[in-house]
């Protein structure tokens, strides 16, 4: 199942770009050691002074600990405006992507989410902060293991990590109260639309291998409903060959 991963992309294909182009290029990485005023000042100039304001999301922002889901020699630049390479051809997303898809998912403190693309863990750890159970599916086992070692060194009791292909979703634990997806497929998975409850939410970049668009759907009459979409630049998603 590896040697999917190895082959994914060049590094330079899989910078996650954002609705705001990146204003970091060239920016001196952060102090290691001063985490928690970085921290701060990510959330107020990377997210408040760019329309995110739902205050739970800013506080579960504020709270995780970035540089503990990056590579050591990535820890200095844990809080810089860009996604951050995690291993294995994938990267950590640029933070304003993450709290822009936790925020468009409209957690509520007792719903359960589904995330497809686990990568380093960030993701989860913030959605955990937020609602009762992440449901989290990784393809590439090292880091869903490294994800799911990080999570459980910070205390996260509440996100469950599985190995495979997301693109079939969990139907065991379905449906959820909300749908995330962190790499792209060129369509809408239909086993996440159905695993999806009516009236709940699903944030998915959807696109070819150039450029793709993240949607914000809502599942309205046993379909999904695009609620806003913004141009993006995320890491396909793959295929376990063996599920099809
Ligand atoms: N949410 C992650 C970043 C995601 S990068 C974080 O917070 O760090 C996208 C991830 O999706 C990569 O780790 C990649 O291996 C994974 N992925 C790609 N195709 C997948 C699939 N079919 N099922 C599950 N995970 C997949």
């Amino acid at each position: 199942m590896y040697e999917l991963h190895f082959g994914v992309r060049r590094l330079s294909q899989l910078l996650i770009f954002g609705l705001i182009a990146a204003t970091g290029c060239g920016q001196q990485p952060a102090r290691v050691g001063d985490f928690a005023a970085e921290r701060q000042r990510m959330v107020q100039e990377q997210m408040m002074a760019r329309g995110i304001h739902e205050e739970r999301v800013l506080a579960a922002m504020a709270k995780v600990p970035r540089e503990e889901f990056v590579p050591a020699d990535e820890r200095a630049a844990a809080y810089t405006d860009h996604p951050l390479p995690i291993g294995y051809d994938q990267t950590i997303s640029q933070p304003y992507i993450v709290a822009f898809m936790t925020e468009q998912l409209h957690p509520k403190a007792s719903d359960r989410v589904l995330e497809i693309g686990t990568g380093s863990g960030y993701q989860a750890a913030v959605l955990a902060e937020l609602v009762a159970e992440v449901h989290t599916i990784e393809i590439a086992e090292p880091l869903a293991r490294n994800a799911e070692a990080t999570l459980a060194r910070l205390g996260y009791k509440n996100v469950h990590v599985k190995v495979g292909d997301g693109y079939k979703g969990w139907p065991e634990h379905a449906p959820f109260d909300a749908i995330i997806v962190t790499a792209a497929p060129d369509h809408v998975p239909e086993p996440l639309v159905q695993q999806l409850k009516e009236g709940g939410r699903m944030v998915i970049p959807v696109g070819g291998a150039i450029a793709q668009q993240l949607n914000v759907f809502e599942k309205r009459g046993g379909a999904l409903k695009q609620i806003a979409a913004l141009p993006v630049n995320f890491v396909p998603l793959t295929r376990d060959p063996a599920s099809k």
